[in-house]
């Protein structure tokens, strides 16, 4: 394992914004995490996968571990164990051509499968947390690893145990219960439209290519237009705050929460209002068809990122009183 030193991330995080860390190393086998260093503090390692949910806004004092993207997957007493340097859409096509349901709807979330469990991602009505059964973690003080059940991971919208940030956890594999008898799940309304008529349960694949060409039609390849995917939770509003916006906003969104009896409403939406779609200053701006995407037009720094998004969460808070949390990782 080679190790680099002061070394630009830019090319490793989907916003492609320049930031330099101290020391950067790539990894794509278990005997790699073995043979990093373990003296180093919880605070002065990052562990990176794609990049594609962290805003940088400053040069970082630390040790950056990214996994290689490298596909690998096996099944073991019935689950299908991934490795963490595996790319999240190749799971998802591997499973569907095994006809497996359980993660078709989250098919095209870019990163890598170690993320995955980090923000328990979700799309379409279906999060990680339905079909996960383990987390493997390697802990690089001790040398040793450990398997955390689901319940363990305290998955909820958008949150586990691992951001919280005080273990020195590197997670390196995944156990998924994923079955060919797996119910489909077309409960939201982008996907009843599409399947609408079919007297037929769509397959897997035909639900995973419905969320492609859903996800293709609205969200900017971050490939093509440098962004991180939403970059608010859709925050959970208190009941009498949401009558209270309805008396002036009848067209306020509100859809039911899995995790508390609160209901939710769209950041997109907020955001919308305060006039924030296709919002620009220089290169920073939200993305035109999608006012909750953050985009880097060209050379926008992280700094001009963060001053545009805490300038949306502002006129958020002073128009409807709802605080918008970040779902993407600002360092
Ligand atoms: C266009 C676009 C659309 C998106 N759509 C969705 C969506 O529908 N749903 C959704 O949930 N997310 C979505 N995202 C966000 C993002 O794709 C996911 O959060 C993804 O899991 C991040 O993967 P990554 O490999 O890029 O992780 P990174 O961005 O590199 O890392 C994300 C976090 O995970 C931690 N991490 C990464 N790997 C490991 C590891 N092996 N061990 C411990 N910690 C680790 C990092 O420290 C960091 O805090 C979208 C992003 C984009 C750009």
């Amino acid at each position: 394992m080679k190790i680099l030193e002061n070394y630009n991330l830019k090319n490793h995080n989907t916003l492609g914004v320049d930031c330099y860390c101290d020391q950067f190393a790539q990894i794509s086998s278990l005997s790699d995490l073995e043979s990093l260093p373990k003296d180093i503090k919880i605070t002065e390692m990052l562990i990176m996968g794609t990049g594609s949910n962290i805003l940088f806004t400053e040069d970082l004092n630390r040790f950056v571990v990214q996994f290689k993207p490298r596909k690998y997957i096996t099944v073991v007493d019935n689950l299908v164990v991934a490795w963490a340097g595996t790319p999240w859409n190749d799971l998802v096509t591997w499973a569907i051509n095994k006809n497996l349901g359980g993660i078709e709807n989250l098919a095209l979330i870019p990163g890598l499968v170690g993320a995955a469990p980090f923000q328990n991602i979700g799309a379409y009505g279906v999060e990680l947390q339905d079909s996960l059964v383990w987390v493997e973690v390697y802990n690089w003080h001790t040398g040793l690893y450990h398997r955390l059940s689901n319940e363990e991971c305290m998955f909820s919208y958008r949150h586990s145990i691992f951001k919280y940030h005080d273990q020195p956890w590197i997670i390196s594999r995944i156990g998924l219960d994923l079955r060919s008898d797996h119910p489909v799940n077309i409960s939201y309304q982008p996907l009843q439209d599409k399947f609408a008529g079919l007297s037929q349960t769509p397959s897997y694949k035909k639900v995973a290519q419905a969320v492609t060409e859903i996800r293709q039609s609205k969200l900017p390849d971050p490939y093509q237009v440098h962004n991180a995917g939403s970059f608010f939770k859709n925050p959970v509003i208190d009941p009498q705050i949401a009558q209270r916006i309805q008396r002036r906003h009848k067209d306020l969104p509100l859809f039911e929460t899995k995790h508390c009896p609160d209901q939710k409403t769209s950041a997109a939406w907020l955001l919308e209002q305060c006039g924030f779609k296709g919002h620009r200053e220089g290169d920073a701006g939200f993305y035109d068809k999608h006012a909750l995407i953050l985009v880097n037009h060209g050379s926008a720094s992280g700094q001009e990122l963060l001053k545009m998004s805490k300038m949306a969460k502002r006129a958020v808070k002073i128009k409807f009183g709802i605080k918008l949390e970040e779902e993407v990782r600002v360092l």
